[in-house]
């Protein structure tokens, strides 16, 4: 675990921030749950690579923008317990907070504005659309549509001098571990081993909030009146 405080706090969306993961949403929503999920689970064993699966998944699905609306509106209905008030805190102690997501930016961007986190500070991929909102392509050159994608976005972000700390429950986040950034892992959705064996900290309440005293200081925790785990 890197030295506290931190400047900057970096979520995962899916199964961090929001309780549902998008693209089995968007799967389910057109019909194409099972191939989608077969796809997934032979780049998860590493038949396929992730990145030819990021555009097949995404071909068999054709997310038009009215999906993408509505992904937007499930996205924070099922927002993580607690991510409200653990987003408010850190902004109001002066962190930099950023989503870094390989999901899609404009229903992540529904997200963030309903957590008051600038869009500017939401890293995921764009769709793109025609002139009648059907599906017309995805963004192919973003980093997160690639495996290491994520550690890239964030080597960007901190630019070697900032210190991070990111939070994620996939083995994707992992790769958001950096020097100067800690990696705590979240299990409130759903708990994966690789996940918890990787991390320097791994948390299995339901809450978010339960990531505030390892991301603050107790100074910072005593500015807030908010009491630490260790009392
Ligand atoms: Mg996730």
């Amino acid at each position: 675990m890197i030295a506290l405080p931190v400047d900057l706090v970096l979520f995962d969306c899916d199964s961090t921030l929001t309780r549902i993961e998008g693209v089995d949403e968007l799967a389910r929503l057109r019909g194409v749950a099972e191939p989608v999920a077969a796809l997934t689970a032979a780049a998860m064993v590493g038949k396929v690579s992730v990145e030819e699966v990021y555009g097949r998944r995404l071909e068999l699905i054709r997310p038009d923008r009215d999906a993408l609306e509505w992904l937007g509106r499930q996205y924070v209905a099922s927002m993580v317990e607690g991510a409200t008030e653990v987003v408010w805190v850190l902004r109001e102690l002066g962190k930099e907070v950023h989503i870094i997501s390989g999901g899609f930016r404009p229903a992540i961007n529904a997200l963030a504005r309903a957590l008051d986190i600038p869009e500017a500070n939401v890293h995921a991929v764009d769709l793109h659309f025609d002139e009648r909102g059907a599906y017309a392509g995805f963004d192919a050159r973003s980093p997160l549509t690639r495996s290491g994608g994520k550690g890239d976005v964030v080597d960007q972000l901190i630019g070697g001098a900032a210190r991070a700390m990111a939070i994620g429950d996939g083995v994707t986040d992992l790769e958001m571990k950096r020097a100067g950034v800690g990696f705590i892992g979240f299990g409130g959705v759903v708990r994966r081993e690789p996940v918890a064996a990787g991390a320097d900290v791994y948390v299995d309440s339901r809450s978010l909030d339960a990531v505030l005293p390892l991301i603050l200081t107790s100074e910072e925790l005593g500015r807030l009146g908010v009491k630490s785990a260790g009392g």
